[in-house]
């Protein structure tokens, strides 16, 4: 994962911030005060992603959102970087924390998650800073159905969908 960018929403991107997560990119999400905001964008060099012309004007690693919708807002963000998303879970962050996620064995899984998912999922992983377990389920095919739009749109070709 080494040169992706990564990203700092403000309090107004949330959703986006969700969805460059599962994307696989470090994206920090904060209500902290402007100031600070720019502030930490400079620091840990992130991309500082916002809705308010006034932040965005703050820095070069600022970026105005000017799209409404969140699948318009992450090809926005994408093609204005010149990054070519790919449409696979393999690398996802925590959706909730951005934390990374780490492989979890069957055996600690159990107790964790309902008892049928523990039996029936392929594989499991855990955020390792929130703990929060994931699995492959009916919910991931709509998920890859999103990122295969957005990666689509970004490249203008119809793109092959990876595993989690
Ligand atoms: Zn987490």
């Amino acid at each position: 994962m080494l040169g992706m960018p990564r990203f700092l929403c403000d309090a107004m991107l949330g959703s986006l911030a969700r969805w460059l997560r599962l994307f696989g990119y470090d994206a920090e999400l904060s209500g902290a005060p402007d100031a600070e905001l720019a502030e930490r964008a400079r620091r840990e060099e992130r991309w500082l992603l916002t809705r308010d012309r006034e932040l965005a004007s703050v820095g070069p690693r600022s970026l105005l959102v000017r799209s409404d919708g969140l699948e318009e807002q992450l090809v926005e963000v994408f093609r204005r970087l010149g990054v070519t998303p790919v449409a696979s879970l393999s690398s996802a962050r925590c959706s909730r924390c951005n934390g990374v996620l780490a492989d979890l064995d069957r055996g600690d899984a159990e107790g964790v998650v309902p008892p049928h998912v523990a039996r029936t999922a392929p594989r499991f992983r855990r955020c390792t800073s929130c703990g929060a377990v994931y699995w492959p389920g009916s919910h991931t095919e709509r998920i890859l159905a999103r990122l295969r739009r957005v990666a689509e749109a970004v490249a203008g070709v119809p793109v092959t969908t990876g595993g989690r």
